[in-house]
């Protein structure tokens, strides 16, 4: 046999962008065992965080992907461009136009001028993201979750509204409220109704290999998995299906997973998060799910839960470092 040759990865933005790296990398290093050298990588990226600001469509983790994978990302940050400076925002600001908070790099913008161009012009966000991807060549195939349009909101807490609660998009809850007030609820507007992009059912039921990274369970590969149709092709796909814990010792390792976790109902831990997309041979969509090397005293549980699961290092040092969790991964199932 000459290997696995399709393997496709649901992504959110930074988790999923430095693991889709490691992969690469070990794609070509030939270091991932029964993957073909010259194996093709689909992903599956989460637009549930898009927004629209000052008239632009702006896909952050569509651009997380596509920046980091093309190395134009800002590596310190991991969002937006290298060598970034700011003018655009400052004017905006000088105006007193809101928002004020979101990130919004100069070189950025014409990303999401030639975006929002296109949008305007009749073209869907899956044929936009292919002609963007067509400047940074990421060497993977990039699929928006949908075209239509779909927003996580995030209920607060609002003492000076009626309902004591106010609804934020996420992005202002991530990126303005950091994270640091309580969610109560997460609503994810136009979810039930969204239809598949091109090739995002296709690419689950033809892969030899389904990966679900290190990406929050919540809003990035929860809101994937959320699209009509989405979880019914991984149950159904004869390809293995593999997820890596986003979450190593009771925590998130960057980002602010943890909050997200507690609104939905489950606990932040490796455990169970992995018994939370649960296995599929019990309604589940996983076959195997790695921890980190120390979170080994939650196997057991997984095991239990109907699940392939393995104790391995997590961190996401470098693309070394990733290559070996990937290829953890791929032996887990194979
Ligand atoms: P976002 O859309 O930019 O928030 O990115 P993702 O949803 O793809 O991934 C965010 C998650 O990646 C965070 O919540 C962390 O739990 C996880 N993460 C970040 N760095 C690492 C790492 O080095 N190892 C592991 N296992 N998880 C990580
Ligand atoms: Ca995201």
């Amino acid at each position: 046999m000459a290997g696995l040759q399709q393997l496709t990865v649901l992504s959110g933005g930074m988790g999923g962008a430095r693991f889709l790296q490691g992969l690469r990398h070990g794609i070509a290093a030939g270091r991932l065992p029964g993957v073909a050298a010259d194996a093709e990588v689909t992903v599956i990226a989460n637009t549930a965080d898009d927004l629209w600001l000052h008239g632009l469509k702006v896909c952050p983790d569509l651009d997380t992907v596509m920046y980091t994978l093309g190395d134009g990302i800002d590596t310190d940050r991991g969002w937006g461009r290298r060598d970034e400076t700011w003018s655009v925002k400052e004017e905006l600001a000088a105006y007193a136009v809101e928002p004020t908070w979101f990130g919004l790099g100069d070189r950025d913008v014409a990303t999401h001028l030639v975006r929002t161009q296109m949008l305007d012009a009749g073209y869907p966000l899956s044929a936009i993201t292919e002609a963007l991807c067509r400047r940074w060549q990421p060497g993977v195939r990039l699929l928006p979750m949908t075209d239509d349009r779909v927003e996580t909101h995030v209920a607060v807490p609002d003492a000076e509204s009626t309902s004591g609660r106010r609804v934020v998009h996420f992005q202002e809850y991530w990126v303005k409220l950091r994270a640091e007030v309580p969610a109560e609820a997460v609503v994810v507007v136009g979810l039930d109704e969204a239809t598949p992009g091109p090739g995002v059912i296709d690419a689950i039921t033809d892969a030899d290999l389904v990966l679900l990274p290190p990406s929050n369970p919540v809003v990035s590969v929860g809101t994937i998995l959320g699209v009509p149709r989405v979880r019914e092709a991984l149950v159904a796909t004869t390809a293995p299906v593999v997820g890596v814990s986003p979450i190593i010792g009771g925590s998130h390792v960057r980002g602010m997973a943890n909050q997200l976790l507690a609104t939905i109902g489950v606990d932040v831990t490796a455990g169970a998060v992995g018994r939370h997309y649960g296995a599929r041979s019990q309604g589940g969509v996983l076959d195997g799910w790695l921890v980190d090397e120390s979170d080994a005293d939650q196997l057991p549980g997984l095991h239990e839960a109907g699940l392939a699961a393995a104790a391995v290092p997590l961190y996401m040092t470098d693309p070394d470092a990733t290559a070996a969790m990937a290829a953890a991964a791929v032996e887990l199932v194979s």
